[in-house]
């Protein structure tokens, strides 16, 4: 029978498939602010206020008319290209669509239903979700008072289930780094055989003597994958182009697993780019840091008791995040809202400062 349908009579038949538990537990999607209104400033997703590179946008100009051609398969060239930059064998290096689906294939590699995922919480929002998707059950340690990782803590909680540890440094959102005696001092006491997985994401913006050397500890720890982006310092969050570091076999075997053509042409070319204008991006992460410093010196003039934040964005435990989230967009400005507090990226200078109207009031409540 055909009927025909406008859309207001659109009734849509109930499935009768019934999908995993796992994904069918998993929460609804509920889009952020998006700020693309003109007048909001987007604080809420610590994209770099910058735009890319000029040889970038003219290397995704020029090869714009080449995408009816497929990419390499694993995105060969632009392995090749981080092989030279990092030092490291090509081998060692999967790229992929951002880092978060990386995450998202290592883990589904690594762990499934009955296998225990450990990481620190609160962290990356991505992680719960990706954990549950593999069948893999969270065991989440939380982090100390200060907002960094109780290593200790996520050490003892490893059990003989253990298949992944996660270890996001900077940490999103707290902006707490671990230094890189603590990461090795944690590897040493972890079992060779679960995964370390140790997001990156804002490795640029952590200017601390302490940083952690992620390729140092790939040469002597077999079990750590280190995963980085270009979405954040290189500013090709729209492009979406990460990578993961680790030993070849590891990595040959999660790229056999990985969907061919994952990184696509314009990606890849801008990606390789990006690495080849180092200038460019120095400014940009200089010029995000320098604000960050003016940020943080506002921020305790205010009366906010702050460490150092070591991400692109800043961190304040208050007890009303949202109704300060709802505060901001009336102001002009997205602010990322969690239980614990609110995240708020270091942008433009103009955002900047109206974010620390609001921060100044709110320190007097
Ligand atoms: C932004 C971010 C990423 C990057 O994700 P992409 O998929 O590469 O854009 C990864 N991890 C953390 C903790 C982040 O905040």
């Amino acid at each position: 029978m055909i009927r025909s349908m406008t859309s207001k009579e659109n009734v849509e038949p109930t499935p009768a498939v019934s999908l995993r538990p796992a994904i069918a537990g998993l929460p609804a999607y509920v889009p952020g602010a998006s700020g693309e209104d003109e007048k909001i400033f987007k604080l809420s997703s610590n994209e770099v206020p910058h735009p890319p590179a000029p040889a970038v946008v003219e290397a995704i100009t020029k090869h714009a008319s080449g995408v009816n051609r497929y990419p390499h398969m694993y995105g060969d060239d632009l392995c090749e290209e981080l092989s030279t930059h990092l030092g490291l064998p090509a081998e060692q290096i999967l790229v992929g669509n951002g880092s978060v689906s990386l995450l998202e294939l290592i883990l589904k590699a690594a762990a499934g239903t009955g296998d225990e995922v450990v990481y620190s919480w609160r962290s990356f929002e991505a992680y719960p979700i990706l954990v549950q998707v593999t069948g893999a059950t969270s065991i989440q340690v939380p982090n100390t008072p200060t907002g960094g990782h109780d290593l200790e803590a996520m050490a003892r909680a490893v059990t003989d289930r253990t298949k992944v540890v996660m270890v996001c440094t900077p940490n999103n959102p707290t902006s707490v780094a671990a230094t890189h005696t603590e990461i090795k001092n944690f590897l040493h006491a972890l079992p060779a055989d679960v995964l370390v997985l140790l997001d990156e994401a804002y490795v640029h913006f952590d200017h601390s003597e302490t940083r952690v050397d992620s390729l140092d500890l790939l040469r002597e720890f077999p079990n750590l994958i280190a995963l980085r982006t270009f979405s954040k310092a290189y500013g090709l969050a729209g492009l979406r182009a990460g990578y993961a570091l680790g030993a070849a076999e590891l990595i040959s075997s999660i790229r056999s697993a990985s969907t061919p053509f994952g990184l696509n042409a314009l990606a890849a070319t801008a990606a390789t780019a990006a690495l080849n204008s180092p200038e460019y991006t120095h400014n940009v992460v200089q010029q995000v840091c320098a604000e960050r410093t003016r940020v943080v010196d506002e921020l305790r003039k205010q009366g906010w008791e702050v460490g150092d934040p070591q991400g692109n964005f800043y961190w304040l435990p208050i007890s009303d995040p949202y109704e300060f989230a709802a505060e901001a967009l009336r102001r002009g400005f997205t602010a990322r809202p969690f239980p614990e507090g609110v995240r708020i990226t270091i942008g433009e200078v103009e955002a900047n400062d109206l974010a620390l109207e609001l921060t100044g009031q709110w320190a007097q409540k």
